[in-house]
């Protein structure tokens, strides 16, 4: 057996546990968490790829968000599952569709709704009920999983975190300019943190990691102990 594989099946072994990994806007929570899945042999969620899913479906269908009504049948229409990493809206895969702007600039509204989160929240939960997962968003840590075993709290200066998102969207070829990607992670990190129904926060048992001078391979180094030890202890 090579020793990645022997790797893998140690971590199969182990007691499995919940990682939760919250932050604002385009820190590199997706990043991290799919490098730390894979590491440990884990399950990645991208829980906010849901509420995108969930957008993109609702502008397809000019829902009125204060709707109520509208918002309830329209969500029993919405079947969501993960393929190799990517969100698939009733069978099919729009990963790369909820990542350009429009979308981007209407989810974090769509986000406040109670019957969304309600929605997605309860399937996040399902997905986590036999360990063994790495989930990044925004209320992991807080609402999702309460009782994670190991929760990580991204931050990353605001300036590097607008040059990462509009570089990611430059090699997609989309044609933004760096003034509107500013302008939408600042819109959303508001809407995000100043919401009525699980707020952003970090969770009081979360523990910080700033890497606005660190390198992806480094933060994943610090994380993949913190997960050993957290393993190891549980
Ligand atoms: O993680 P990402 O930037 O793709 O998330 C898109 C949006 O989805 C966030 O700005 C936020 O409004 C919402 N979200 C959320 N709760 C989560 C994950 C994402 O409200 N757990």
């Amino acid at each position: 057996m090579k020793a990645k594989q022997i790797i893998r099946s140690l971590h199969s072994e182990m007691q499995k546990i919940i990682i939760a990994i919250d932050g604002f806007s385009s820190t590199g929570k997706s990043t991290l968490a799919k490098q730390l899945a894979a590491k440990l042999n884990y399950t990645y969620v991208d829980s906010g790829a849901m509420y995108r899913a969930i957008t993109y479906y609702f502008l397809q269908q000019h829902i009125n968000l204060s709707d109520t009504q509208a918002i309830h049948e329209a969500l029993q229409q919405i079947k969501l599952h993960f393929e190799d990493n990517k969100i698939c809206l009733n069978g099919v895969n729009i990963d790369a569709e909820i990542r350009d702007l429009n979308v981007a600039n209407h989810v974090s509204q769509v986000a406040t709704l109670e019957e969304v989160r309600h929605f997605a929240v309860q399937q996040q939960q399902q997905l986590g009920i036999d360990k063994g997962i790495v989930m990044d968003g925004r209320d992991i840590g807080t609402t999702v999983f309460p009782n994670a075993e190991l929760k990580i709290f991204l931050t990353a200066n605001q300036q590097i975190r607008t040059q990462r998102r509009y570089d990611e969207m430059k090699v997609k070829n989309e044609a933004v300019r760096i003034e509107e990607v500013e302008a939408n992670l600042a819109q959303r990190d508001h809407l995000d943190s100043t919401r009525e129904i699980s707020p952003l926060r970090k969770a009081a048992d979360a523990v910080d990691l700033d890497n606005s001078h660190v390198s992806m391979e480094q933060q994943l180094e610090i994380a993949y102990e913190w997960a050993k030890q957290k393993i190891h202890h549980t």
